[in-house]
């Protein structure tokens, strides 16, 4: 692992910009022999294209057009670090791609003589095929699926506990899009970071905590109640450094807002926490500083409801909630008002801000 975000993400960026020239390569290779082999491909209505053929074609055609669906979904929904994504290395990486995709698609209306006579390489083909439809396949099924979400009445309404503008980093239904779906207690928990100029969740390198926006940033009861739990006194963790695996949750706050309704916030600033046991706390009431306490790999505010006290009891439920009064913009431009729930890569803000 990296010392620092900003390393990470140079890594990150460096591979996908060796990733585009690579497949650029495949795509200029392809062209090359595609051009010398012209002579014999034609299509595949004309001259007697066995029927075998027609549905390898038919599969193949399958997995390019989920490929295509492919591409932007795995920026835009299950790249978890797309902030830390260079905008041109990106979009050139992604270009590729659809070229490859868009080229695929033409030539699988097409099929050259070796295909239908050569055994070896129908088998090949076959292989091929039956790979990319069912890997890409499989692939463009999961992403939309991860676009669901229990109804805004099934849901908690809280309000924004923090100001400015945040990512969701971890957040949705399911594990692909939201790590903490894998433990049943933190089913839809929230994982935020702050965004400063840019979309950029730090400053520098991200190599101090003090570099990240959301470090040190008020953060406000997002629901009336009584607060069940807390804890202060945690250390700030290096990035990257130093995850505390016993202290899970670091300096936190749970507040119990309903019946059967406790609500947690975790990683919170070393000695911040405004709120003891037993305090009856209103809406919007400053809670502490959102921090780098506990298991947390860089400062980051996390959030979730549960049916059951104990933040470790197997038995509790994760509760699904939402944030009131917000915009949220999905997929870097379509923007929406009022209480949309929050997956992976989302980017919001209050609405009145
Ligand atoms: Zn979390």
């Amino acid at each position: 692992m990296e010392s620092n975000l900003g390393q990470f993400g140079e890594t990150y960026n460096t591979g996908i910009l060796i990733a585009t020239l690579i497949f650029f390569g495949v795509l200029l290779l392809r062209i090359y022999f595609v051009k010398k082999e012209i002579a014999q491909r034609s299509w595949i209505w004309k001259g007697n294209t066995p029927i075998f053929i027609w549905l390898l074609k038919g599969l193949w055609l399958l997995g390019m057009l989920c490929f295509l669906l492919d591409i932007p979904s795995w920026f835009l929904t299950l790249a978890s670090f797309k902030s830390l994504i260079d905008p041109t290395i990106y979009l050139s990486f992604m270009l590729v791609l659809i070229s490859i995709a868009f080229m695929e698609i033409i030539l699988s209306f097409t099929v050259t003589q070796s295909v239908i006579t050569q055994f070896i390489k129908r088998i090949l083909f076959l292989l091929l095929s039956v790979f990319c439809a069912f890997s890409f396949g499989l692939a463009a099924f999961v992403f939309p699926g991860t676009f669901q979400f229990p109804a805004e009445a099934a849901c908690t309404l809280l309000e924004m506990p923090v100001k400015g503008q945040w990512l969701a980093m971890q957040a949705g239904k399911f594990p692909w899009v939201n790590y903490h779906a894998n433990v049943p207690m933190q089913l839809y928990a929230l994982d935020m970071v702050k965004l400063g100029p840019h979309w950029k969740f730090f400053s520098y390198m991200g190599a101090d905590t003090s570099d990240f926006y959301s470090f040190g940033d008020s953060v406000f009861a997002p629901a009336s109640g009584i607060v069940f739990n807390s804890k202060d006194g945690l250390p700030t963790q290096m990035v990257y450094k130093g995850e505390d695996t016993v202290n899970v949750a670091g300096n936190f706050v749970e507040i119990e807002i309903q019946h059967a309704k406790y609500l947690f916030i975790a990683h919170l600033l070393n000695g911040s926490v405004a709120v003891k046991i037993g305090d009856t706390v209103a809406v919007g009431q400053y809670l502490g500083l959102a921090g780098n306490s506990g298991n947390t790999t860089f400062p980051h505010l996390h959030l979730h409801i549960q049916d059951k006290p104990i933040l470790i009891d197997t038995a509790a439920k994760g509760q699904p909630f939402r944030f009131k009064n917000i915009e949220r913009t999905r997929f870097d431009v379509f923007k929406q008002k009022g209480s949309p729930y929050l997956n992976r890569n989302d980017i919001f803000s209050a609405s009145h801000e």
